[in-house]
């Protein structure tokens, strides 16, 4: 099943990928179905992966559906994404016991990740990871839990054969179609044939493959792998902006930014479901005893009372300057501090807003409507 440089199989059914995973030890995060919606969590049988399915998403709806039955992957990305893995919302990073005689000990929270498949990572996911790279493992700056979860984890990725309606991936060059970035490739071929063309793209990938003796693919089914993503690429109706980071930059007295704000409920949706978003914030608690202390890390948001707190209240209060900062961090000056945009065109924040606020379409108004300022 070599050609070149790339090894193709053909796979009729990805749940024996998941049993020969399964059976060689690994741990398998992949989709599963949970309160009506595609979720990531450890499988537990390869009958665990969902088939049959699509989902319907536009601003502030979700709604899984049936589609058709024998296809495999028919549904895009959903309420979580891979950093609930990496970066978990809560994590204890070390707890403090007072000692007898003087002093403290301190104890370093141990890093318990066996090794771990993510099973059904899309284009977009992958690239959102490689943007939280950027923040935890980054030269001198680096978080050695995130580091060593990623290190130790092997990507499945699969191309997305469609688009939702909030998909935009396409305008941000990070989907539909998985260039790089993953140890085995899975795409399903259009129509309901049943063809799954598997694609090693590293070493770790090609010896996990080499046991199921996958019979090879034919040119013709080689050929229509990106035939599939360039479809759901042409299919995605929402675009960002070119050049938003000026467009931003020059429109931060803009009057679109109270428009939003009329809306905006301050919820935090959109950071909490977005792949990149990566604040946190840290918390010490202690006993009554005053003998045990834990330090705590948890996600943060740009919308929370008191994320932009400092010694005599919070900086930015209002909805307005909470959108803005998140708004303009993601798209623009995201640009400034790693040199690439916060954002991978996934569609999560309009999807899980519950009014249904659409970056790209408020990328739009600013774009369109530059400079007016407020009076
Ligand atoms: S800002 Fe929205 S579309 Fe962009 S990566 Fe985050 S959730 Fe996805
Ligand atoms: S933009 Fe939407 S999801 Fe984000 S805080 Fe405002 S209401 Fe909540």
């Amino acid at each position: 099943m070599t050609k070149g440089q790339t090894t193709h199989g053909i796979l009729k059914d990805p749940t024996l990928l998941v049993a020969a995973l399964m059976a060689d030890g690994w741990r398998v995060i992949g989709p599963k179905v949970r309160d009506q919606a595609i979720v990531y969590e450890v499988l537990d049988q390869p009958d665990d992966l969902p088939r049959g399915l699509t989902d319907s998403q536009s601003g502030g709806l979700y709604r899984l559906e049936a589609g058709q039955p024998e296809r495999w992957f028919d549904y895009v990305v959903g309420p979580h994404s891979w950093k609930k893995w990496l970066f978990p919302a809560r994590q204890k990073l070390w707890t403090a016991t007072r000692l007898a005689d003087a002093g403290f000990e301190i104890e370093v929270s141990a890093i318990d990740w066996p090794k771990t498949v993510f099973f059904g990572v899309r284009a977009c996911e992958i690239a959102a990871m490689t943007v939280q790279d950027r923040v935890f493992d980054n030269g001198m700056f680096r978080d050695a839990a995130y580091a060593a979860r990623r290190a130790d984890t092997l990507i499945v990725a699969v191309q997305c054969a469609r688009s939702a309606e909030t998909c935009f991936c396409a305008s941000m060059n990070t989907g539909p179609g998985v260039d790089e970035g993953y140890d085995i490739a899975l795409t399903e071929l259009a129509g309901i044939s049943g063809e799954i063309l598997v694609t090693a793209g590293s070493d770790r990938g090609r010896a996990i493959l080499a046991p199921l003796a996958l019979p090879s693919a034919t040119d013709g089914q080689i050929a229509a792998g990106p035939a599939t993503t360039a479809a759901a690429a042409a299919s995605q109706s929402r675009a960002m902006v070119p050049d938003i980071a000026r467009v931003l930059r020059e429109g931060l007295d803009h009057t679109n930014w109270e428009v939003v704000a009329d809306a905006c409920l301050s919820c935090g949706n959109c950071t909490l479901a977005c792949p990149t978003c990566f604040c946190s914030d840290v918390e010490d608690v202690s006993d009554l005893s005053g003998d045990h202390a834990e330090r705590w890390r948890s996600w943060d948001s740009c919308f929370s009372t008191d994320f932009s707190y400092v010694h005599g209240g919070a900086v930015r209060r209002s909805p307005k300057s909470q959108y803005r900062q998140w708004m303009t961090h993601k798209l623009s000056t995201w640009h400034d501090q790693f040199e690439m945009s916060g954002c991978v065109g996934c569609g999560r924040c309009i999807t899980w807003c519950p009014v249904g606020i659409d970056i790209t379409r408020e990328a739009g108004t600013f774009a369109a409507h530059p400079h007016p300022a407020e009076t």
